[in-house]
């Protein structure tokens, strides 16, 4: 079975047209792909959203034999049947989710030889005469997907992975490829000797995700960001992230009373819950899921358009992998971290409860790397891939609040003194809030009782609100002028260079930026065009109809990748859409009918548009060809 070499270019990438309906391969694919036609191992590290299903599919369809796709979790599992099955290529899958006559009919359709693609869960390989029964069919490939699992090291290990230890061994005959989106060079390693992988062709692609727009906000009123950002996204989907499940569960009510159809998700909820939470989501009958980080992996859904993080995340390698589950379809995706200095000793905390030693001073570091991303005005994509010990070289990334926002530099010597005139005359004893409070000369009881009222600065600050305020403890914060002190509550402390600046020594100066109001941003070759977003709220609910008879999720349909495209090109016929990224022969067949009738109709009831169509139609092929350009990118 190792001898399934396909030697021309044509039937990989006739293959990718006709069956995935794609124009060109995402980085790395291609060579990925011939390797494994070569019958070499292979073991890639490529970012969430880099289509590494792509690259066992394709050659899967191509080469004699079954490919065996080894995939933890079964949730996933379905979704990856049935988008292989939209694309006309025969999948199954064997795991515990199975009636014994489903079991039967699958293992039968094996025998015969008749798929292209099992999946199955890793612990199979440990139940006795599973490996029999494999062994009765040519397998072309084992593709060993979210392949870290098998690592002690990781932080995702599943003691059920182990169960593939030696593969290589068993099926000495048969290559094997391992994929996954986060391995250190030590889990690297692990994966490749645990899995015993001979001499395997190894990537390590980019992390940068070009179509992720990277932002962070102060927090201030979270229920107003946050409800900012879901009316932005009109009615797209969403993650929002949150640290505990009480907030998480109150932030789902409070949306929930502003009209969004949202749900909670964390480790609290039974599990029949948390699957129908998940799949509500998944199928795009609800808009927004906020969560704890329990949701995670399993989440292969494309078209989550947004991603915040209402509170700090404990480390960049977490915060990453979050991030990384929007714009998984290349579309441009937003990500937002609202940053409250008083999420600090909260974290603080629970390091401070671990044993100490090595461990703990690395916890306290990565935090500290988190807090230096949300404060530094440094383009954000430079930090996140630096810290991955990637250099990008790029001096404007087009697609982070850094990069991309008006900024104004402006002088706050005098408010910051006034500030740290407060905090000396109060004996470096208060927090932001009491501070902030003394400035603005505001009666609180506080105030009042530790006689507060009665200091120079009091009040000194009252022609701007507390907004204004906050922005300079912060700025102060950021450029080491003042830190905070204590564990639990934390207190405002001048530092050697705060005390120049109050001394009129120095001066002090900071940049304000203007948040982005609109919604389409994204970096270089990420895709930025305009679409026809009223044909994109009718192409999404046909999409949600034919997904719901189809009993899959929309975005396994189409992708909004897909829909996008139609919407900038209005295609009239089957030939027109045939050419669409996306829409391969098995979804033409099935959608696209449908498609260019709802297309017809809308451009019926929309006459000014006419004109506008004849000439994207004339544009038509450079767009297309932009299209390509941004594929490789
Ligand atoms: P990963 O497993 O690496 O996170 P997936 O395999 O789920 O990523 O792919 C992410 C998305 O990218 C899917 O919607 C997939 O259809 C799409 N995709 C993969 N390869 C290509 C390609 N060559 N051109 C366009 N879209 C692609
Ligand atoms: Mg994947």
């Amino acid at each position: 079975m190792r001898d399934k070499s396909v030697n021309t270019t044509s039937p990989v990438v006739d293959i990718l047209k006709k069956v995935f309906g794609f124009q060109s391969f995402r980085p790395n694919q291609e060579e990925i792909i011939r390797n494994i036609l070569d019958g070499n191992d292979v073991f890639a590290v490529m970012p969430t959203g880099g289509g590494k299903s792509l690259c066992y599919q394709l050659p899967a369809k191509l080469m004699k034999g079954t490919t065996v796709v080894i995939s933890p979790l079964i949730s996933l599992m379905k979704d990856q049947v049935d988008a292989a099955l939209e694309n006309g290529i025969s999948a199954a899958l064997i795991n515990s989710s199975l009636s014994p006559e489903e079991m039967t009919s699958v293992v039968r359709s094996f025998r015969n030889n008749s798929l292209d693609l099992l999946y199955i869960a890793p612990e199979r390989f440990a139940m006795p005469g599973f490996c029999e029964i494999l062994r009765t069919v040519p397998i072309s490939l084992f593709a060993i997907d979210e392949a870290h699992c098998i690592s002690e090291w990781g932080h995702d290990f599943r003691p059920d992975y182990l169960s593939l230890s030696d593969i290589t061994k068993t099926f000495p005959e048969t290559p094997v490829s391992a994929f996954t989106a986060t391995a250190t060079g030590k889990v690297q390693n692990d994966i490749i000797s645990k899995l015993g992988l001979r001499s395997p062709f190894t990537i390590r692609a980019s992390f940068n995700r070009p179509n992720l727009y990277y932002r962070v906000e102060n927090k201030r009123e979270l229920k107003t960001q946050v409800l900012d950002i879901i009316k932005k996204y009109a009615g797209e989907p969403g993650i929002i992230y949150r640290t505990t499940r009480d907030s998480v569960t109150n932030m789902a009510d409070m949306l929930k009373e502003n009209g969004i159809r949202a749900l909670p998700y964390h480790a609290g909820l039974s599990q029949e819950q948390r699957k129908a939470n998940q799949e509500a989501f998944n199928r795009d009958e609800v808009n927004v899921i906020t969560a704890t980080i329990a949701f995670g992996m399993g989440i292969d859904k494309s078209n989550v358009r947004f991603v915040v993080h209402a509170d700090l995340p404990k480390n960049i390698e977490g915060y990453y992998q979050e991030t990384g589950r929007a714009g998984r379809d290349g579309e441009p995706a937003e990500c937002v971290l609202f940053f409250g200095r008083e999420d600090i000793p909260k974290i603080k905390y629970f390091i401070n409860q671990m044993p100490d030693g090595p461990e703990r001073t690395v916890a306290v570091d990565k935090l500290n790397q988190m807090i230096k991303y949300a404060s530094h005005n440094v383009c954000r994509r430079r930090q996140l891939l630096f810290y991955f010990g990637e250099d990008y070289a790029d001096k404007d990334c087009g697609a982070c609040d850094i990069c991309t926002e008006t900024v104004e530099k402006v002088d706050i010597t005098t408010d910051a003194q006034i500030l740290m005139s407060a905090m000396s005359r109060t004996g470096q004893r208060f927090g932001t809030l009491h501070i902030v409070d003394i400035v603005m000369g505001a009666d609180t009881k506080r105030v009042r009782e530790l006689e507060h009222d009665k200091i120079k600065t009091f009040g000194a600050g009252k022609g701007r609100d507390k907004n204004h305020w906050r922005f300079i403890v912060d700025e102060l914060l950021a450029q080491d002028v003042i830190h905070q002190d204590g564990d639990r509550y934390l207190v405002l402390k001048l530092m050697e260079k705060g005390k120049t600046i109050l001394f009129g020594k120095e001066k002090v100066s900071a940049l304000k930026r203007e948040g982005p109001k609109k919604k389409l941003r994204a970096g270089k070759g990420g895709g930025f065009e305009k679409y026809d977003e009223a044909l994109f709220e009718k192409l999404r609910a046909l999409r949600k109809e034919l997904a719901d008879k189809q009993g899959v999720p929309p975005y396994i349909v189409f992708s909004d990748k897909t829909l996008h495209e139609m919407c900038r090109l209005y295609p009239a016929s089957l030939s027109d859409i045939a050419g669409i990224t996306g829409v391969g022969a098995a979804k033409l067949e099935r959608y696209g009918d449908d498609f260019i009738k709802a297309i017809k109709t809308y451009l019926n009831e929309t006459p000014s548009l006419e004109r506008f169509k004849k000439q994207q139609a004339i544009l038509g092929e450079n767009c297309k060809g932009l299209l390509r350009g941004q594929e490789n990118n």
